[in-house]
């Protein structure tokens, strides 16, 4: 694959004009959207005008005429057709870690309810993102459950024992890359039992998604990722609608009330989706959120068939297929490939490990990192440790990334090794966030 290559394939992309929807900075190839999506041109006018004219204006008002009390669900209906969910199923609102916690506690509800004392365990992957962990330790010892984490892929299926009340997976791990089958795991999930509870942080706006085609019970994701929401972007919740007013979440507020407003001192959780909300809502970070929305909707993520995101998902494999082969041809023997070369098991970021034993433990792949950061690459660094090596992380985000990016961040990742770069002292000293 040659320079002129990676320019024919823009060419023919038929999303490559969606890059103007973006303000990226000159002299930066933007390969961490998977971390913090880049943000999309309409959104500092946007809330610029929610700050001062619906609330400098509008006030209290705005809650009704500026409809900011409907926009967790107006929003979610925006995603919905990302995820396979169907109207009002979704709900834009607080943090992944937090979203996590009240479906989580739900869905761990059926088997206190079912009365069978045996079912107290929660299935996960060891390499699940470590908030997600946190979250179902801290439920596990509060309800008596035990959290059960599988080293392999391979191995969740024989996990799914009598005793399993829970199977919660990152649908695209955030390490690896790698996607699990939904439908499959779904399936054996259910068969055991069991429910499902997917995090879609690396799947939302970046893979296809078929949340009830797959029959998954409860699914959480992240705003400011693929989404390009902002920093810290609301995230959302889905719940099956069989479920949806099954369960009680614990986080009780009065947003997730049937009737907020008519000031009773006890609970009565909404119908649907709608208990999931707690509190009074960010109205000008979901403002910010419905930009980063609208920028994936404006790709026509569909086909003919209202298939999602049809268009998107064959650009970012053509383009971590391109910077596969670029990597590999390029610097020869220096990474081993962590991420699938399946595109069914692939989502949408190119995971590497230093091939080289000693490197792999060492401080390589941070300070290689660091130096592609100097030369305006920005992937990131995701720390291993005595089983799992370090990892560089590159996302490829199909909307504002072209070929000629692809071929223009490899040539840098040849000059950084070639040049010895990344041995500077400046490359090898650890920031807070990596
Ligand atoms: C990014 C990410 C999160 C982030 O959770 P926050 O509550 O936004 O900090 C959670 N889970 C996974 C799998 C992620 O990739």
């Amino acid at each position: 694959m040659t320079l002129d290559d990676c320019r024919a394939l823009d060419h023919a992309d038929p999303l490559r004009e969606l890059r103007d929807l973006f303000t990226l900075p000159d002299g930066v190839i933007y390969l961490d959207g998977n971390s913090l999506g880049v943000m999309p041109t309409a959104t500092p006018a946007r809330v610029a005008d929610v700050v001062a004219q619906e609330w400098g204006n509008g006030l209290i008002r705005s809650w009704n005429t500026a409809s900011w009390i409907d926009m967790p669900q107006r929003l979610g209906n925006k995603l919905a057709r990302l995820i396979g969910a169907a109207p009002d199923e979704v709900m834009c609102t607080d943090s992944t870690s937090i979203n996590l916690y009240k479906v989580l506690f739900a869905a761990m509800s059926q088997a206190i309810d079912s009365g069978e004392p045996q079912r107290r365990t929660v299935v996960s992957e060891r390499s699940n993102f470590p908030t997600d962990l946190y979250i179902a330790e801290s439920l596990c010892r509060e309800r008596g459950f035990t959290l059960k984490l599988v080293e392999r892929v391979e191995d969740i299926p024989a996990a799914l024992t009598p005793e399993v009340a829970v199977l919660m997976l990152t649908h695209v791990n955030y390490r690896t890359g790698v996607m699990h089958d939904m439908a499959a795991l779904t399936e054996a999930a259910h068969a055991a039992g069991a429910l499902t509870v997917w995090d879609l942080a690396h799947s939302a706006g970046a893979v296809p998604v078929k949340l009830n085609a797959c029959n998954a019970d409860f699914a959480i994701g992240c705003g400011y990722k693929y989404l390009n929401g902002g920093p810290g972007a609301p995230a959302f919740v889905w719940v099956n609608a069989r479920h949806a007013s099954r369960f009680e979440q614990p986080l009780s507020g009065w947003f997730g009330h049937a009737a907020p407003f008519a000031f009773t001192p006890h609970y009565q959780p909404a119908p649907g989706a709608a208990r999931y909300l707690c509190g009074t809502q960010p109205i000008i970070s979901l403002s910010a959120l419905e930009c980063g929305l609208d920028t994936v909707l404006a790709a026509e993520p569909f086909n003919a068939d209202g298939e999602p995101m049809s268009a998107l998902r064959i650009k970012s494999l053509a383009l971590t297929d391109a910077f596969i082969a670029l990597i590999e041809a390029r610097c020869p023997g220096r990474f081993t490939l962590v991420t699938p070369r399946e595109h069914g098991q692939r989502g949408s970021q190119v995971c590497l490990a230093m091939a080289d034993a000693a490197e792999a433990q060492g401080n390589a792949a941070y300070a290689i990192v660091q130096a592609l950061i100097a030369r305006g690459v920005i992937g990131d660094f995701r720390a291993g440790d005595a089983q799992t090596p370090h990892i560089l992380r590159f996302g490829f985000t199909p909307l504002y990334l072209s070929f000629e990016d692809v071929w223009h961040s490899v040539e840098h990742f040849v000059q950084v090794l070639e040049k010895e770069e990344w041995r500077r002292p400046e490359f090898n000293q650890k920031n807070a966030v990596t």
